[in-house]
């Protein structure tokens, strides 16, 4: 049927892509991408000869209008390098110009690292707020750090490993010291997942900017780290000192 199908594929394990994201992909007319060598490789995997063109949010206007012209008569799925389109990726003005020309649109919904590195964190879930990457530049990343920190919510940030341990420590500054959890290669052979403050966790990656992809978790503020015994001691101590 003609119309948009935004495909989520896999975050890093060709298995995680849905039967009905694969059906798509063998009968869309033409596939969107972001670049004809990544999706070759989940094309093949996934037993599909379709023709695929570049698309970017940036790419010239015309391409954005030949798209939704095509979308009329043809089904045009929607596929990005890795996980769900839009989240940090391509698409979003390509749905809502196809949403404004009233084109049909549906979503084949599948894994996003946001998400899959929320489930791991072991923080709250209840309320979450997706930052996508932090700017490199550190005023603009202060400033963005600055307008959340008051924010009682788990945030959620896409990262390098190369920008890491930084990036945690200017975390630390704006927004406290928070319980926070890094999770790489999630679905992957060298899935990994370490906890601990914002500064502990700063530290451990210093000296060794781990390889891969990476999610960064922090938990909402006020959530103070739980004491170590030592300082649960001393405060048992002190509160019976003060007993009569
Ligand atoms: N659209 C994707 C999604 O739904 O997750 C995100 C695309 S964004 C350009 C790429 C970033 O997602 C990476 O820099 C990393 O922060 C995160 N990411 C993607 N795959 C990951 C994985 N397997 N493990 C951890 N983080 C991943």
């Amino acid at each position: 049927e003609a119309g948009l199908y935004i495909v989520a594929g896999p975050i890093g394990n060709l298995g995680d892509l849905t039967p009905r994201a694969a059906e798509v992909l063998r009968l869309a007319d033409v596939i969107a991408v972001e670049d004809t060598r990544v999706s070759a490789r989940l094309l093949r995997h996934a037993g599909s000869d379709r023709p695929m063109v570049p698309y970017h949010d940036h790419s010239a206007e015309g391409v954005r209008a030949r798209l939704i012209e095509r979308m009329t008569s043809e089904s045009v799925a929607l596929l990005s390098d890795a996980g769900t389109p839009l989240i940090s990726d391509p698409g979003y003005k390509l749905v809502r110009d196809a949403r404004a020309a009233g084109r049909k649109i549906t979503t084949l919904p599948g894994p996003s690292a946001a998400i899959a590195a929320l489930t791991l964190s072991g923080l709250p879930t209840d309320r979450f707020l997706f930052m996508g990457f932090l700017p490199s530049k550190q005023k603009a990343r202060g400033d963005v750090l600055g307008e959340v920190a008051a924010l009682r919510a788990t945030l959620v940030f896409y990262e390098s490993g190369p920008r890491l341990s930084e990036s945690l420590a200017a975390m630390a500054e704006h927004l406290g010291n928070r319980e926070a959890a890094v999770s790489r290669e999630i679905s992957k052979t060298f899935e990994e997942t370490a906890t601990g403050t914002l500064t502990e966790l700063s530290a451990r990656y210093a000296d060794a900017p781990p390889k891969g992809e990476i999610v960064v978790i922090v938990g909402p503020p006020g959530e103070a780290p739980p004491a170590s015994a030592e300082d649960a001691d001393a405060a048992l101590l002190e509160a019976m000192e003060r007993l009569p």
